[in-house]
């Protein structure tokens, strides 16, 4: 579907990379918001965040203060002039934030997941015209993300932007959440207009990844950084360990580095001219592989010999994931590619000898 998006800047907020919303992950009590928020505002942050309804994982625990709260971002944004953003997540959300003024509504990971939610969402959303984030769902399906962008769209808020918050897997190494950035790329690729907001905490889960993180977005051309900081992150009733001060996060800020993502010298045009040039012999090379593949296939078809060798495909990942990393690359990588072309090559093969 195609979709035209408008600007999601409020009066006052500059069109300079990157956006910033900063704010705890949860608000726990008047004075807490009061604080973070008054030393966010100090160290010139616009647009304060904070969630009212939390979303946990098992019963029990904290699950936010609630409607209780919302008066407390009226004050905060009366006194410091910084405008509010919560997670909203049920009509009876929407309808609460709006009535108490909150400036930008945000889409939590688990409920863009959610096509009935998202379609609550979107239709309590009707005659109102706020600035809405859509985070990507915790899985990783770009069209589960774009359908909840859409649903949002069709009920008239044009003001549209959306967060990478990184996707949920089994395997927690480092990330909380891995990043999978060829999404939001993609994402880029198909709505160039639509403002892309790092979330460099949730993705992290650690403080110190929250830099690196936000400096690698701002490399990706993204828009915006929103990012949970908390007056003191220790005690944090939620997510406290990727929670930093306002101090931190001001040094956080101070320290990126952002490239003039317009400007295409010369040289660049020059290196990817090389870059389509190799590209196009990777092609080669690979349907090249392609047929001597066949060629195998046809002499296994005519001897009787099983499609799959167990023993040759583990000789192949291992040996060439060393000859890669003696290369200088890494050994997921290559492990990752040659998985990619042993699976294509066993479906030809397959496809071939059953083709009677
Ligand atoms: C949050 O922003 O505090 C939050 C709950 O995030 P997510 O929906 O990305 O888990
Ligand atoms: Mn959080």
């Amino acid at each position: 579907m195609e979709m035209e998006f408008e600007s999601i800047l409020l009066p006052g907020i500059e069109a300079t990379r990157p956006l910033v919303i900063a704010g705890p992950c949860s608000a726990e009590s008047e004075e807490q918001v009061m604080t973070t928020g008054r030393e966010l505002a100090a160290k010139g942050i616009k647009i304060f965040r904070a969630g009212i309804w939390k979303p946990r994982t098992k019963p029990g625990g904290f699950e936010g203060v609630g409607v209780v709260g919302l008066p407390w971002l009226q004050r905060l944004k009366h006194e410091t002039g910084m405008y509010t953003a919560v997670e909203v997540a049920t009509k009876a959300h929407v309808d609460a934030a709006l009535a108490f003024g909150v400036d930008i509504l945000w889409i939590g990971a688990r409920t863009t997941a959610n096509p009935f939610a998202m379609q609550e969402i979107a239709d309590a959303l009707k005659g109102h015209d706020v600035p809405v984030l859509i985070k990507n769902p915790v899985n990783p399906d770009i069209e589960l993300w774009i359908g909840g962008i859409e649903r949002i769209y069709r009920a008239g808020i044009t003001r549209i932007g959306v967060i990478h918050r990184g996707f949920s897997s089994a395997d927690k190494k480092i990330y909380r959440n891995l990043p999978q950035w060829h999404l939001p790329i993609e994402l880029r690729r198909r709505y160039p207009n639509l403002p892309i907001i790092c979330d460099p905490s949730h993705i992290g889960g650690r403080r110190d990844l929250v830099q690196p993180l936000s400096q690698q977005a701002m490399d990706l051309g993204f828009d915006g950084l929103i990012i949970e900081s908390h007056c003191n992150p220790d005690c944090a009733w939620s997510d406290a360990k990727q929670q930093v001060t306002p101090e931190t996060l001001q040094q956080i800020l101070s320290e990126l580095v952002i490239r003039d993502h317009a400007v295409t010298t010369e040289s660049l045009t020059d290196l990817r001219h090389q870059i389509d040039e190799i590209d196009e012999q990777i092609l080669e090379i690979l349907a090249k592989r392609m047929r001597v593949s066949g060629e195998i296939a046809q002499y296994k078809k005519e001897n009787d010999v099983q499609v799959l060798q167990a023993g040759r495909y583990d000789e192949i990942l291992t040996k060439r994931s060393q000859q890669g990393v003696e290369m200088g690359m890494s050994e997921e990588f290559v492990k990752e590619v040659f998985e990619a072309i042993h699976a294509e090559s066993v479906r030809k093969q397959l496809a071939l000898i059953n083709n009677k």
